[in-house]
């Protein structure tokens, strides 16, 4: 196993490395924060959401939880935080939007392998980050080449739980597959924190990660009722706070926007006009600091009226059905919970996806859809011609937008986004 090293023990070429590593990581990260800032209608509850990434990305520290208690790595919604949780642990995203850190993964992955998973072997590499460093156990979901390429580099160099994740999530006989993998998951977890899965402590979790949910679904009854209220960058900046919050705190900072919204809301105070055209953003996560999307179509005059990806509102599921109230009720409805709506393309089949990106046009009002893809990322690029035919079934303008992580196609992305604005805003076919 890699020997986890302080800066003070490095060569002097290592040092000037991780130097200049993270001046231009602080760099991109304080540029995307002060994009988020500079965005008109910040509501004042944004604040501690913005202050976990400005700590996780900027100065560099731990998230903050109870002392003592270790951090668990996980790379995918999959992996239910109920059982980390339960388990003693706290379950932390890995998952990377950093440019910095792609540029030094790019050099160990081959070419046509995600933006997402070299930036995630390249903060591996440098070594740098704390909320990597610290962590005792990565729970890796294989659900697709990368990750499963990704899980097998990790337990290289660290404990690592890797996760089958079955391809076809309606037969039985796979369930029960998954629901072994969550127990495996649980037996690792022991080994990390000496505590054993008991039905008390999986009940608790379940019931505190049912509170966040609970400020979800406030939050996005709110977003329904009233589509110009708050700004899709701003949602996506809590939902990727999420990945780094204590379920509770972050569950409490929800709370207090919910409730600005809502006197907001009252006051007929919204973030936009009518007349700004209301986007849903779906495809690959857009992972911090990578929000060059979400912050394109806003800055644009576009408004992100919802969006379908797992960094965002699909990052936190409904809490999970127990009918069979004992341990192996619970691990049953959480295998279930993680799968079965799961609306990610690395499932066979999804047709779920289709029918969910509908209900969002409908209940959010949606003009246009931009559909993400990272580089690389073959599973949601296979499923953009079943989306663009279904929405060219029901009129709504969609474009492919194709993106790496660097500010090279910036300029690029800036004019497609902007014609694709004037084509919803006027009606006609832009140049
Ligand atoms: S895109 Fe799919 S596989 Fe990747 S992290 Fe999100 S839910 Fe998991
Ligand atoms: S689902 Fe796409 S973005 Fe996520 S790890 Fe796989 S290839 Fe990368």
């Amino acid at each position: 196993m890699k020997e986890l090293l302080t800066i003070d023990t490095l060569s002097p070429v290592e040092q000037r490395r991780i130097e200049r590593f993270d001046r231009k990581s602080n760099a991109v990260a304080e540029k995307m924060l002060r994009r988020i800032n500079d965005l008109s209608h910040r509501p004042e509850t944004l604040t501690p959401f913005l202050d976990t990434l400005t700590r996780i990305y900027v100065q560099k520290q731990e998230p903050l939880r109870p002392e003592g208690v270790p951090m668990v790595g996980t790379y995918c919604v999959m992996v239910p935080p109920e059982l980390v949780y339960a388990q003693g642990a706290m379950p932390v995203k890995l998952c990377s939007g950093s440019y910095t850190a792609f540029g030094v993964g790019d050099d160990l992955a081959p070419r046509d392998a995600c933006p997402l998973v070299k930036a995630v072997m390249g903060f591996e590499d440098v070594d740098v980050m704390p909320v990597y460093k610290a962590c005792a156990l990565m729970a890796v979901p294989v659900t697709c080449d990368c990750k499963k390429k990704l899980a097998g580099w990790l337990s290289e160099r660290r404990p690592t739980a890797l996760l089958h994740v079955p391809a076809n999530r309606y037969r039985d006989e796979d369930m029960e597959r998954f629901v072994k993998e969550l127990y495996g998951l649980s037996n690792q977890l022991t080994a990390v924190t000496g505590l054993e899965l008991r039905y008390d402590n999986l009940e608790a979790a379940c019931h505190a990660m049912a509170d966040a949910q609970m400020e979800l679904s406030r939050f996005m009854e709110l977003r329904k009722r009233y589509p110009l209220l708050i700004r899709g960058s701003f949602s996506m900046a809590v939902m990727n706070a999420l990945s780094y919050t204590w379920a509770p705190l972050w569950t409490k900072q929800f709370r207090a926007l919910n409730r600005e919204l809502e006197t907001l809301a009252k006051k007929g105070v919204m973030a936009v006009r009518e007349n700004q055209p209301r986007i849903l953003l779906t495809g690959s996560p857009a992972v911090f600091p990578n929000f060059k999307l979400p912050l394109l179509i806003e800055e644009m005059g576009g408004l992100l009226a919802a969006d379908e990806t797992c960094m965002g509102e699909r990052g936190l599921y409904d809490p999970p059905a127990i009918v069979d109230r004992s341990v192996d009720g619970i691990m049953r409805a959480l295998a279930n919970r993680a799968t079965r709506p799961c609306t990610c393309p690395s499932f066979t089949d999804n047709k779920r996806r289709t029918y969910r990106i509908r209900q969002l046009i409908e209940n959010y009002r949606i003009q246009g859809v931009i559909y993400h893809v990272l580089r690389g990322c073959l599973v949601y690029d296979y499923e953009y011609r079943t989306i663009e035919e279904e929405l060219g079934r029901l009129g709504v303008p969609v474009i492919r937008v194709e993106t790496d992580y660097n500010e090279e196609d910036v300029e690029q992305l800036r004019i497609r986004v902007e014609a694709f604005l004037e084509l919803i805003k006027y009606g006609r076919e832009a140049t």
